[in-house]
């Protein structure tokens, strides 16, 4: 399932793609047949909210966004889902977005000198929209919802979820709500990072990453934890969702740590990331410390990396080095500095 980074990232793409302009909208599967009404709408806007993505259509540019006549486009991938994109030179560079997987299987019509003719593309019968504009088009394939809502719709949606690490907090709120949340609770703070109303955006990875970079046991009750603690992890989480958003890939190791097992040659056991393909990107099996590395020494102690179902998904951890079960008075760092340095050059240099 994309994480929350993934949609902040395919939100910015959208509108920059469509932002503002005429679109042309269809439902080449019938199942999304509001399609057919939106269609030569103007997209005013294209938000995400932890993993849900809100398109605002309206039937001309200078529709005020509160006025009535915008409709709301929800979209949430689920795990299945994914977008596409294609078109002109430039237009294209999002194409990767969104799908953790590459989508390339539309090259059913090229131009004379091997290139794309995105005007031309067949959709694919699973296509449930697609946005189609001057320069190049998305499809939307497989996802969990695709509704059309009203103001009151999209409020709905928004009150069922917690704080988005990704989003502006200025004053603070956003992380008080998520500290208020977990030390409210009797539930394992690895059952409650995967609680959309506690914490939106975060999937699989950042959970087991998260935990494993604050040496916190997964199976802790979130009541048990100081506030500076949960206080740490928030701002953990703003900085690697941040450098997620930013890079389109989900990197948590430091440098340091990332050939440390030359020795091992490490499968990559299914998981895969957009910038699978870059040379200059960190190598999937290096960005993370525990994800899908059970059996695996850990990188820091060679401790076996184990596994177990928490809150419907595999969790990941190292039982020697998350030994952390409460108070930050018992809580030692044996690798300081928060947020931990992400900085890789080759990663940044996009
Ligand atoms: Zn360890």
């Amino acid at each position: 399932m994309p994480e929350g980074h993934t949609v902040h990232r395919l939100a910015a793409a959208l509108e920059q793609a469509f932002g503002g302009r005429r679109v042309r909208t269809s439902s080449p599967q019938g199942r999304f047949p509001e399609a057919e009404q939106l269609d030569g709408s103007v997209l005013l806007g294209a938000e995400a909210v932890g993993k849900h993505l809100f398109l605002a259509l309206a039937p001309a540019a200078d529709v005020p966004a509160d006025s009535p006549a915008v409709r709301q486009v929800h979209v949430h991938l689920g795990l299945y889902g994914s977008w596409t994109f294609a078109g002109e030179p430039g237009f294209a560079d999002a194409h990767a977005i969104g799908a953790p997987r590459l989508r390339m299987g539309e090259r059913e019509e090229a131009h004379g000198d091997g290139g794309l003719d995105w005007r031309r593309l067949v959709p694919r019968p699973t296509v449930r929209l697609r946005i189609a504009g001057e320069h190049g088009l998305a499809d939307l394939t497989g996802p969990t919802a695709c509704e059309v809502l009203d103001a009151q719709g999209r409020q709905a949606v928004l009150d069922r979820l917690g704080p988005d690490p990704l989003r502006e907090d200025p004053d603070g709120r956003a992380r008080r709500r998520f500290v208020d949340a977990v030390r409210r609770s009797r539930t394992t703070i690895g059952a409650l990072l995967m609680n959309q109303q506690v914490v939106a955006g975060i999937g699989n990875i950042y959970r087991a990453e998260l935990l494993f970079r604050a040496r916190l046991d997964p199976f802790v009750p979130g009541r048990e934890l100081s506030a500076g603690m949960c206080e740490e992890m928030w701002e953990d989480l703003v900085a690697l969702m941040t450098y997620g958003a930013r890079t389109g890939r989900i990197v948590t190791t430091q440098p340091a740590h990332r050939d440390i097992e030359a020795r091992i040659v490490e499968r990559s056991r299914g998981t895969r990331q957009n910038g699978d393909e870059d040379p200059s990107a960190v190598p999937r099996e290096k960005s993370f410390y525990v994800y899908h590395r059970q059996t695996l020494p850990c990188r820091l102690c060679g401790t076996t990396v184990r596994s177990a179902d928490l809150a419907g998904r595999t969790v990941f951890w190292c039982p020697r080095c998350q030994r952390v079960r409460r108070r930050r008075a018992g809580w030692t760092r044996e690798h300081p500095a928060t947020p931990w340095a992400l900085a890789d050059p080759a990663a940044q240099v996009a």
